[in-house]
C-alpha cells in the first residue's frame, strides 16, 4: 500500500542531521548581525542584549545552501527541481524535529516584542543530549567513526561515549594502577585520536582502541612513561620507577606486570593498536 504522504528522506542525503547541526553551529549568526541596531532599542535589558549577541538562525535558504554544500551536492546540475525539493524538504523537516525536540528555541517565544518570526536560538544543553544519544547509539552499533572536523558537538558526544564505554568495561578503575573516582577518569585513546582520525578514522572512536585510565596513568601512558605491550606487559620507565617521592610510589605500586582483562570483556585492547602505539613511541623517541 502506498502511502503518499509519509516523508522519507533521500538515501542521498544520509548526513543530513550532521550538516544540519553543522550549519546552525558554526555559521549561525547573532541578532545583531541580523538586525543591526535592534540591541540598541530603548528599553533593551542587560538579559536582552546579551541575547542578542548569541548565534542564532533565521535564514532558512542559506542553511539549505550551507547543507547542499556539505552533502557535496550542486544543486543547479543535481537532477530535476522535483529533488531539489527534496533536500529542501528534508532540512525543514529536520529543523521541525530539533524544534519538537526543544533544541532550536524560537526566538520570538523568549522576547516576544524585540524579534520578529523565524528566528531560532540553539539549546545548546538539549542538543548536546540528542547528540550524545546518537553518538551511544553508534557505538553500539559498532560504528566507530568520527565525522572529524564536520561537527564538534558530535565529535564530542562520540568521545563521551566512548568514554561511558570504557567506564562500563573497566568498572570504572584505572587499568593500570586501579584508581576509582569516576569523574578522574580518562576513555584514553591507545593510538592518539588525531593519528586515528587520519589513518584509520572508521575506528577513531573503537572502544578496543581505548583504556579506562586515571589523569596520572594517562600523562604516563600518552608520554611511553608507562607502555603495555601487544602482549598485555607492562612496563614503568625508569624515569618514573627510580623516583623517591612517596607519592609517585604509592601510584606505581598496584601497577601489575600484565594488562588485567575481565573475561567477559566486550572491548578487549586490540593488539593491532598497542604495537601501533609501541611503535609510534618507538619512532618518537628515535
Ligand atoms: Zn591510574
Amino acid at each position: 500500500m502506498s502511502r503518499p504522504h509519509r516523508y522519507t528522506v533521500n538515501p542521498e542525503f544520509t548526513n543530513l542531521e550532521k550538516f544540519v547541526w553543522e550549519g546552525l553551529n558554526s555559521t549561525g549568526r547573532t541578532v545583531h548581525q541580523i538586525r543591526p541596531g535592534e540591541d540598541q532599542a530603548a528599553g533593551a535589558t542587560p538579559d536582552h542584549k546579551r541575547l542578542m549577541n548569541r548565534p542564532v538562525w533565521h535564514s532558512k535558504s542559506e542553511l539549505d545552501e550551507f547543507v547542499s554544500r556539505g552533502l557535496g551536492l550542486k544543486l543547479d546540475d543535481y537532477g530535476t527541481d522535483k529533488s531539489k525539493n527534496a533536500l529542501y524538504k528534508a532540512v525543514a523537516n529536520e529543523i521541525a524535529r530539533l524544534r519538537r525536540a526543544g533544541v532550536l528555541v524560537d526566538l520570538r517565544k523568549v522576547k516576544p516584542s524585540k524579534t520578529g518570526m523565524g528566528i531560532w536560538r540553539l539549546d545548546r544543553t538539549r542538543l548536546e543530549r540528542l547528540v550524545y544519544s546518537r553518538a551511544k547509539r553508534e557505538i553500539k552499533d559498532r560504528d566507530y567513526s568520527s565525522t572529524g572536523t564536520s561537527c564538534v558537538i558530535f565529535v564530542r558526544q562520540k568521545q563521551n561515549a566512548f568514554r561511558n564505554e570504557l567506564l562500563a568495561e573497566y568498572c570504572k578503575r584505572c587499568a593500570l594502577c586501579g584508581f576509582k573516582i569516576p569523574e578522574y577518569m580518562i576513555g584514553a585513546h591507545i593510538v592518539p585520536y588525531s593519528v586515528m582520525r587520519e589513518e584509520d578514522p572508521r575506528n577513531a572512536m573503537n572502544p578496543a582502541n581505548g583504556l579506562l585510565l586515571c589523569r596520572f596513568c594517562d600523562v604516563a601512558f600518552e608520554k611511553g612513561s608507562i607502555t603495555v605491550g601487544a602482549d598485555l606487559g607492562i612496563t614503568v620507565s625508569g624515569y618514573l620507577r627510580d623516583r623517591r617521592d612517596d607519592v609517585v610510589r604509592s601510584w606505581l605500586a598496584p601497577i601489575p606486570a600484565e594488562l588485567r582483562i575481565r573475561r567477559d570483556a566486550q572491548y578487549p585492547p586490540d593488539p593491532r593498536y598497542l604495537q601501533w602505539k609501541t611503535d609510534l613511541l618507538a619512532g618518537a623517541g628515535g
